[in-house]
């Protein structure tokens, strides 16, 4: 079993592909993971992959006293398609003062309830997700893409031939395109910040920062 991190509690509710994927994810990093759901099958299915798991609806705050929902950090809402019931909860926790509250939202509308009923983050995996695939499947250089605002991007990027043997400060990425080396991969090893002198390898793996223009000319030119 993963070494248990005492200080950070999470609690994850509703247990779908999403909330099962974040619960099982942090209990293998070593943190302390209730999950619950109305479901008994879930339960079962969960119950050797986390800390606690309970069979409840979270709509009752009385279950959740009893829980010590309260005494977690974090909660997060992972109730997919029933969205009353997801709004609800998340009222429900931030009510009861858990100081953390993390909810998935469906759509920018469900999100931005979400924000006014008081969600401390709102997540869009299915959207994220969808957005991610597809900048890794228009170049076959990006392997995974990050939005930072609706102009800048991260993204990580199978390094082209042609800077091959080059160091990153002879390759002036950053003159020539714009965009900032903030690490990069070689094979297991991750080099952050790398110097000016770090000699790009065949089959290295760059993480990039960017205005998307400038990594769209880059991801370009990389082909
Ligand atoms: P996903 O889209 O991530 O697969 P789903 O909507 O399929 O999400 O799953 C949501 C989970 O939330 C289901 O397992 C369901 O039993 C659970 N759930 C729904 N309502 C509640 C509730 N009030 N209390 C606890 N769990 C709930």
């Amino acid at each position: 079993m993963a070494k248990v991190k005492t200080e950070k509690l999470f609690a994850v509710i509703g247990l779908g592909r999403f909330g099962t994927s974040v619960a099982k994810t942090l209990f293998r990093m070593g943190y302390e993971v209730l999950a619950i759901d109305s479901s008994e099958e879930r339960i079962n299915e969960i119950a050797d992959f986390v800390t606690h798991a309970v069979q409840a609806d979270a709509k009752d705050e009385e279950v959740l006293k009893k829980l010590g929902i309260r005494n977690f950090d974090t909660v997060i809402v992972a109730i997919g398609s029933d969205v009353q019931a997801n709004i609800l909860v998340t009222v429900i926790l931030k009510d009861m003062g858990v100081r953390h509250v993390v909810a998935k939202a469906q759509n920018d509308l469900h999100g931005k309830v979400l924000t006014k009923v008081g969600a401390d983050r709102v997540v869009y995996p299915e959207r994220d997700m969808g957005v991610r695939v597809a900048h890794a499947l228009v170049t076959s250089t990006v392997m995974d893409y990050l939005e930072l605002s609706p102009v800048h991007s991260l993204v990580e990027i199978r390094c082209p031939d042609r800077f091959v043997g080059q160091t990153i400060g002879a390759a002036d990425l950053r003159a020539r395109y714009g965009i900032t080396v903030i690490a990069v991969r070689k094979g297991d090893e991750v080099l952050a910040s790398p110097g000016a002198d770090t000699m790009i390898e065949k089959g290295d793996i760059l993480v990039a920062v960017g205005s998307n223009d400038d990594l769209n000319r880059f991801e370009g030119d990389a082909v």
